[in-house]
Parts: structure tokens; C-alpha cells; sequence
């Protein structure tokens, strides 16, 4: 799969299977025709299958593989009450036989709706953990499950840290292989930035894998101050992978670069803009963008093109990343704009 034999790419075979891999890369022709000047292409990481699907289906693949090899028992992680990182993390447990404990922002709600439900159905145990929205409890659960025996393993927020970026360093020579089989070219290839794992393992696997395509994060939280901005994190993350597979490239700043324009409104705050783009794609070409994430990001590549950022005749990449389960959540303000 990877040319050089100097490279310490052992990391990429630790994992387990959990989507339908390769997800389909295809075309948007009646978006093309809507859009003119431009040719777009879509993939198709909301059919990664895991109870829905989306872009955690793999990074889990190499986080759980290495619960599995450390003889974990119990799974923790944590996130919003609609995460679909959470939804598909108690997929993924139910499928290998894994207790999942899920610590969720928020007070329990009168019922549940969207990831939260399916989270439920899929037999996770689910805490909500009030003003506390990212996993600051995530030690002290674990020290209570391993006093009653358990054996426990921490999946980090988003399912962000090395291991689990590379499920997206694996999809970059995925996508390289599809473009190499189709004939194609890709110019830019817009995503949604949220902890930064997805991020930081495509920027890290275009450079790898040779693609070197310009992407184009978009960035979906509204940073507090003081936080730790998301270049930084990224940065942290392609660093340690640089080391760990002795591998000395280099990385294009602006791979790093999110755009930054999309989010004033915050994390989970659906406006006109991302229920106009989810509106536009599901009437002309049948596919289901999320209220949160990937209903934003799509927004910002309209924009983007409407706005003449991007040179015409580009062959421009939307990497769908799923949530669509969300919509059933934002149903009242759906119906609002559309
Ligand atoms: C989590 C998520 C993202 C963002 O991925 P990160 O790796 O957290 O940056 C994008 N889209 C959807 C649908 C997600 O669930």
C-alpha cells in the first residue's frame, strides 16, 4: 500500500474492522449543473456503515483495536449529548462484545431523540455530566469501573490522538487509490474541524501518501480564550505522527490553516446558512448533510465558490463525514428555514 520501505507505516495495519471500506467516491453532476464553473465529487464517509455511519467508524477501527490488544473489557468516552462519535463508539462496542460508558454534557433530558436515542438502543451506559462537556470526568469514572474489576480504556474526546488519526491517514491512500482508478483529479478537498483528528490525519496522509492535494478544514467550533487553538492541536498531533513513523516530509502550513469564518454562531448552532446547504444537496442530489457539522462545512465550499475564492474549472472534493441522525434533533429549526 505504501511505496517506501524506509518509512515506519507498521501502525497503519493495527486495527480491527468495523466500516465497509472503501466508501463510494463519485460525483455530483446535478450540483455541477446548479453551481456551473466547477466539478464536484463527494466522499462518502456517511456510508461507512456502524449504525448510521460517519467518520468515527474509523478512527475507531485503530482505537479499539488497541483496547482489544490491551485486554480492555469497558470502553469510556465522552462527548455532546448528539455525538455521533459516541453513537458509533457504542456500535462499535456492541459489535466486539465491549461494555461502553458514555459521559455526556448536559442534564438528562425528557426524551431522547437522534444520536442520544440510538446511543441508548445500542446498549451504552450513558452519564450526564452537567457543565462538565468534555470528558473532564473521564478518569474519575474510570477509577470507580476498575475498583469493581473492569478493565478500561479511554477513548479520547472525538476520538482525537495519534492512534485514532490514523483511520485518516489510512483514508488518504484510499481516496488516492479511487482517484488513480476514476482518472481523476482533485484540486481541494473541503471537511469539517471539530477536535482534530480527521484533520490532522488527512493533512498528515496527503503529505504520505504523496496526494498533496490543498484542503480546506473548516472549522465548526468557535474557539473560546485561553483554549488551545485547533492549529496548535493539529500541529501537536502530525508532529507525533511524524515521529512515530520516521517519517521527515514536509507539511504545507496551510494545511494546518482552518477556515475560519463559519462558526461565529457556535458549536451546534444551526443559522439559515447550514439548513440552506443542507436543504440544496438533499433536493439536488439526494444526500443528507448534518445540522452541525458537515451542514457547515458544506455551506463554506458554496460560499467559497459563490465568493470566486476558488479558481473556476476546479475539481473540488466534499468529504462527507455523516451525522445524520442529528437532523431528527434539530427538526423544529429545520422546519423554520426550509
Ligand atoms: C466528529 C465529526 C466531525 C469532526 O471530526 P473531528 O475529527 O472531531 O475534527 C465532522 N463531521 C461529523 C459528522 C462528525 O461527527
Amino acid at each position: 500500500m505504501i511505496n517506501s520501505t524506509k518509512m515506519n507505516h507498521s501502525f497503519l495495519e493495527n486495527k480491527i474492522k468495523l466500516g465497509f471500506l472503501p466508501t463510494p467516491l463519485h460525483n455530483l453532476p446535478r450540483l455541477q449543473s446548479k453551481m456551473g464553473k466547477y466539478n464536484f465529487y463527494v466522499k462518502r464517509d456517511d456510508l461507512t456503515g456502524l449504525a448510521g455511519g460517519g467518520n468515527k467508524t474509523r478512527k475507531l477501527e485503530y482505537l479499539l483495536a488497541e483496547a482489544i490488544a490491551m485486554g480492555a473489557d469497558t470502553i469510556i468516552t465522552a462527548g455532546a449529548q448528539q455525538s455521533n462519535h459516541c453513537r458509533q463508539t457504542a456500535a462499535a462496542c456492541a459489535q466486539w462484545g465491549l461494555s461502553c460508558h458514555l459521559l455526556l454534557g448536559g442534564n438528562k433530558p425528557h426524551s431522547y431523540n437522534g444520536n442520544l436515542l440510538l446511543s441508548h438502543l445500542l446498549g451504552a451506559s450513558i452519564h450526564f455530566t452537567g457543565e462538565h462537556r468534555k470528558g473532564e470526568d473521564l478518569q474519575f469514572l474510570k477509577s470507580q469501573l476498575e475498583a469493581d474489576g473492569k478493565k478500561c480504556y479511554i477513548v479520547p474526546y472525538g476520538g482525537s490522538n495519534f492512534t485514532g488519526m490514523l483511520g485518516y491517514v489510512n483514508a488518504m491512500f484510499e481516496l488516492k487509490e479511487q482517484i488513480e482508478d476514476q482518472n481523476i483529479t482533485i484540486d481541494y478537498i473541503f471537511f469539517a474541524s471539530s477536535s482534530g483528528g480527521t484533520q490532522a490525519g488527512i493533512a498528515f496522509g496527503n503529505a504520505l501518501s504523496g496526494l498533496n492535494t490543498k484542503l480546506m478544514p473548516v472549522a465548526i467550533d468557535k474557539s473560546s480564550p485561553g483554549e488551545i487553538s485547533m492549529g496548535q492541536t493539529i500541529a501537536e498531533l502530525i508532529n507525533e505522527a511524524k515521529i512515530k513513523f520516521e517519517w521527515n516530509g514536509l507539511i504545507p502550513l496551510e494545511d494546518l490553516h482552518l477556515l475560519p469564518d463559519y462558526n461565529q454562531s457556535g458549536y451546534g448552532v444551526l443559522t439559515s446558512q447550514e439548513a440552506h446547504a443542507i436543504g440544496l444537496l438533499a433536493a439536488t442530489e439526494g444526500i443528507l448533510l448534518d445540522p452541525v457539522y458537515t451542514g457547515r462545512a458544506f455551506y463554506a465550499m458554496l460560499h467559497q465558490c459563490r465568493q470566486g475564492l476558488i479558481p473556476e474549472g476546479s475539481n473540488i472534493l466534499f468529504w462527507h463525514t455523516g451525522g445524520l441522525p442529528a437532523n431528527f434533533e434539530y427538526a423544529d429549526r429545520l422546519m423554520h428555514y426550509l
